[in-house]
């Protein structure tokens, strides 16, 4: 059988800000962190301002993006999913592992706002502000394409071992030590930033061979550009030890 291996070359159409600095945290699939704020900006070498028109009718979209800091390390015909606790092997294609083929992922995300301004240079910055995201900061988007409710959402889908979604397991507290720093910040970002460690932890990031049994290590995660510490205090219970700005 000859498969006709042509060979194609992409370009980003754009990047993603992100508050994830790092892909530790990072929630499995978007809309589980529904305070991750983040915009995707557009390159402004094309004529990104014509491009966007009238997106801002539609209330999602997907973003198809390259898991770049993935590419170099390959991929394998059968994966180990989370989901499965890690030991169970099934086909990549059977999952939505971050180590595939081309290396490309897709991302359903709600639209908050799109603005495209005309920069001195008279280049265009077009920015699409989103959240809920799932995705590292730094990630290259190689298209765009509006969410359609009528083709895109099918009431009688099944999705084999993937059909619930994720819960939020645990429940967060903030260490004295991290209450005042929290209080240090802006009021407005401090409630957002609050929030946004609260629904990550909520998530458990850690490794599935840690979840539901005693474990005193010390975790560190890079949110915007705070390096927050944090530990589980029990099965249930997540405790913020320090929130600490990037210098
Ligand atoms: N919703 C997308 C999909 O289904 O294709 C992504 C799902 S994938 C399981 C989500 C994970 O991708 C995140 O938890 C993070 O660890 C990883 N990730 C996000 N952006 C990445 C990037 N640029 N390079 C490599 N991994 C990335």
């Amino acid at each position: 059988m000859n498969t006709s291996s042509s060979r194609f070359s992409i370009s980003p159409i754009g990047t993603v800000s992100s508050p994830y600095k790092e892909k530790f945290a990072i929630p499995r699939q978007p809309g589980l962190v529904t305070a991750a704020k983040g915009y995707i900006e557009l390159v402004s070498d094309i004529d990104s301002k014509s491009m966007v028109e009238g997106l801002e009718g539609y209330s999602h979209i997907w973003v198809l993006f390259m898991f770049h800091q993935n590419l170099a390390h390959g991929w394998k015909a059968k994966v180990k999913p989370p989901r499965l606790g890690g030991n169970k092997k099934v086909g990549v294609l059977a999952t939505r592992s971050t180590f595939r083929p081309n290396g490309i992922g897709m991302s359903v995300l709600p639209v908050e706002k799109v603005e495209s301004i005309t920069l001195k240079n008279n280049q265009t910055q077009t920015r699409i502000y989103v959240s809920g995201l799932d995705l590292l900061d730094g990630t290259p988007v190689i298209d765009i394409k509006p969410y359609i409710p009528y083709s895109d959402s099918l009431e009688s889908a099944q999705a084999g071992f993937a059909e619930q979604a994720p819960e939020a397991k645990l429940s967060v507290n903030f260490s004295t030590e991290a209450q005042a720093m929290l209080q240090a910040q802006q009021q407005s970002e401090s409630q957002d930033l609050a929030v946004l460690i609260e629904q990550v932890l909520a998530q458990d990031p850690r490794p599935a061979y840690r979840q539901n049994k005693p474990d005193d290590n010390t975790y560190g995660m890079r949110l915007y550009n705070y390096n927050i510490t944090w530990q589980c205090s029990s099965l249930t219970q997540v405790q913020v030890l320090n929130i600490n700005p990037v210098t």
